[in-house]
């Protein structure tokens, strides 16, 4: 009964331009936060590297309407889902190492368009957000070019090269929900650690040194592969940067939430 008398947020909606009510609109979509519990979340501060508690989680309330963010941004992200969240006991994988597996993910498996556009919408999103936790998180001219891939107007192929690496370790760390920038001076990078999973994008690929793209080129995600890349060395690297925050926050008398079916 007291929604009826509540003021309706009208606004411009970022993605289709009009005059609308907007909605709360999720950055990181609220199923890749492992640690959801009473609607409270565990997020870091991309800009002060900070842990904080949101009640309801990263959202913004001013960059999308409904019909956005669930109908169009909302299906790029029910492919994320589907891949990431889903059964890994389907996709192929190829063992290099006992504990190095690379998933390969042929074109019948995964929507191209969708898990790519997926990836490009948490980082437009972020961008977008004139909060002020996503406020060291800004594409600058790409966001546009981002935009325009998002509504399908072009592909800008060479542009948001992204690999997907998984965690191997069932740990707290999965509950860990961030998106940073990369320590790269080169070109710019983008990191999204979600659910378990590291995504990096690099934003414009022909930036990219040729040692790095002779290293890394087979695994971007492309139309005839998803690559899945579960390597204890990217998870060390991973648990090494949550290790030093963590201490911090021990340090400074911080207690982390458990995710959920853990005591
Ligand atoms: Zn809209």
């Amino acid at each position: 009964m007291k929604e009826t008398f509540e003021k309706q947020n009208i606004g411009i909606c970022k993605f289709c331009g009009q005059k609308k009510k907007l909605i709360k609109a999720h950055i990181i979509p609220k199923n890749f936060y492992l640690s959801r519990k009473k609607d409270r979340y565990l997020c870091i501060n991309s800009k002060t590297g900070e842990y904080t508690f949101q009640q309801n989680g990263g959202y913004d309330s001013n960059i999308l309407c409904s019909n956005c963010d669930n109908h169009i941004l909302g299906d790029f992200d029910k492919e994320g889902y589907r891949i990431l969240l889903g059964n890994f006991n389907k996709y192929k994988y190829i063992q290099l190492h006992p504990q190095y597996k690379i998933y390969q993910l042929d074109s019948n498996d995964f929507d191209y368009t969708k898990l790519r556009k997926f990836f490009i919408s948490i980082l437009w999103r972020a961008s977008i957000s004139q909060l002020e936790e996503w406020s060291n998180i800004n594409l600058g001219g790409y966001e546009k070019k981002a935009y325009e891939i998002l509504k399908g107007r072009k592909e800008h192929s060479e542009l948001f090269k992204i690999l997907i690496y998984k965690n191997c370790y069932i740990e707290d760390i999965n509950q860990e929900v961030l998106i940073a920038k990369g320590k790269t001076s080169k070109y710019k990078k983008y990191v999204i650690q979600m659910a378990g999973y590291r995504i990096e994008i690099m934003v414009d690929s022909a930036r990219i040194t040729n040692k790095y793209r002779l290293q890394y080129e087979t695994y971007f995600l492309n139309s005839t592969y998803a690559h899945i890349i579960e390597t204890t060395e990217v998870s060390r690297r991973v648990n090494h940067e949550y290790n030093l925050r963590m201490r911090e926050l021990y340090e400074k008398g911080f207690v982390p939430p458990k995710p959920s079916g853990i005591k």
